[in-house]
């Protein structure tokens, strides 16, 4: 029988009439496909919440974290209460809530005592935004008479050790899986988990990183071999640009594994960048919807480029930095360890590599989970080490889905730094950062017309 994981993000689980919606869903997917798994994340905006709490009670300020867990405690009181009855579900949400919370406040004041916080007290915070709305929704879907069980993450999601980041372990995940989840859905039962969460084998708390219930998802469909995965989100699907830069930006209605994963590494804020790896090998489809427009497909994603004519389907940008050294002999392979060995903790990858006699050109991505500043940070960085190189921070902007030429699209003013074709079909652009908004509108007309293979 067919078997669908499905999971909610935290802007579809905010207040009492989004978290209803969320059930009649499941109840809904749950009369179509019989077997069906759900993950759910932490309220919007409650993870950033607890972590400057834990950030908070590092700097010893015991009344900026106490204030915000009163916050959170406050909008977590107004859910339960608006969707519960007074009675003992209800008080039971609420003694639960409070249990979580007080664990939290010991932490932080157990960190506020002595100014240091450590990975594990992070995560251990980090992790409750989770479980209480796993347990909200748990208990939602059982008072709308759904048969739903609440299960612990840190129960299937066996992680290793590297807190805020940690890495899952397959080979236990899909074991644990087969054991506490299967029978659950041999019985038609929804299992309920907590999305982010995991825990080392030693049952210590991990995260598995920002956006991280998308993996909780796609590692729970690889396991128990799903036959699909939907992420339902409160946009309609995935966009062919950035609607903020790009007013005329659309959903995109395909997009293959290789294309999203694209995507994600040239800075569109998708899904977390390792979830769709767990799908590759089982072939398992994803699709990003929206409870709100069910009358839209989203968007698809799969294994299968699409037929006929290739065209470019999104254009994204990311920070970068752009090195250039001209009139100087130049050996790559030396040049590439020194600047690693300097800037090694920015996870900066080279991905245009320009080099002739005596000139070479550089640009390195900075991935967006580096922060806003890590660019200019950099730079200042590479211009101490580098004096004799010309270093600038850019925008590289990529073309994903098909192998047209960029730089003829540009207008007159705009002049690339450097631009590339690159693995996998993709174009990239290396463009100063006051002129990302104009490049990107003009790429982005080729998503519009049918731009063949040059
Ligand atoms: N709540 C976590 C976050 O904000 C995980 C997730 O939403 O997927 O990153
Ligand atoms: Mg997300």
């Amino acid at each position: 029988m067919a078997l669908l994981v499905m999971k909610f993000g935290g802007s579809l689980t905010a207040d009492a009439q989004q978290l209803r919606r969320v059930v009649q869903i499941i109840h809904a997917e749950w009369l179509a496909w019989q077997r069906v798994v759900v993950v759910i994340s932490a309220m919007s905006g409650a993870t950033d919440t607890l972590r400057r709490a834990a950030e908070f009670a590092q700097q010893r300020d015991v009344t900026a974290y106490r204030r915000l867990m009163s916050g959170l405690r406050a909008d977590h009181i107004t859910l339960i209460e608006s969707l519960f009855a007074a009675g003992t579900l209800r008080q039971h949400l609420l003694q639960k809530l409070d249990g979580y919370l007080f664990s939290v406040l010991a932490l932080c004041d157990g960190v506020a005592h002595s100014g240091a916080l450590l990975p594990q007290q992070r995560d251990a915070v980090m992790a409750v935004g989770e479980r209480l709305m796993a347990s909200i929704t748990a208990a939602l879907a059982q008072q709308e008479g759904l048969r739903a069980a609440l299960i612990e993450a840190e129960s299937v999601i066996i992680t290793d050790n590297v807190h805020q980041n940690a890495h899952p372990l397959r080979d236990v995940i899909d074991e644990r899986a087969e054991h506490i989840l299967r029978p659950l859905l041999d019985k038609a039962v929804v299992p309920i988990v907590a999305g982010f969460i995991g825990a080392t084998r030693n049952g210590e708390p991990t995260t598995l990183g920002r956006g991280g219930s998308d993996l909780t998802a796609t590692l729970l469909a690889a396991a128990l071999g799903a036959d699909e995965v939907w992420m339902w989100t409160s946009v309609d699907g995935i966009m062919s640009a950035d609607p903020a830069l790009v007013p005329n930006a659309r959903v995109i209605p395909s997009l293959t594994y290789e294309e999203i994963g694209e995507l994600a590494f040239f800075g569109a804020r998708l899904l977390h960048p390792g979830a769709i790896e767990p799908l590759i090998r089982n072939n398992i489809p994803l699709r990003v919807r929206n409870p709100h427009n069910l009358d839209h497909d989203g968007t698809l994603v799969h294994a299968n480029p699409q037929q006929g004519a290739h065209r470019v389907k999104a254009v994204t940008a990311v920070d970068g930095l752009y090195l250039a050294l001209r009139d100087q002999p130049f050996d790559l392979i030396t040049f590439l360890g020194k600047v690693r060995e300097k800037v090694g903790s920015l996870a900066a990858d080279p991905v245009i590599v320009m080099q002739s006699y005596r000139r070479a050109t550089l640009v390195f991505v900075v991935p967006t989970s580096e922060g806003p500043q890590a660019v200019l940070a950099a730079a200042r960085q590479l211009k101490d080490l580098l004096p004799e190189w010309d270093v600038q921070p850019v925008k590289v902007i990529a073309a994903i889905g098909a192998r047209t030429d960029l730089r003829p699209i540009l207008s007159k003013n705009i002049r690339p730094l450097a631009s590339a074709l690159g693995a996998n079909e993709r174009r990239l652009v290396a463009v100063n950062p006051a002129d990302v908004r104009d490049a990107l509108q003009q790429f982005h007309s080729l998503t519009e017309s049918d731009a063949v293979e040059a």
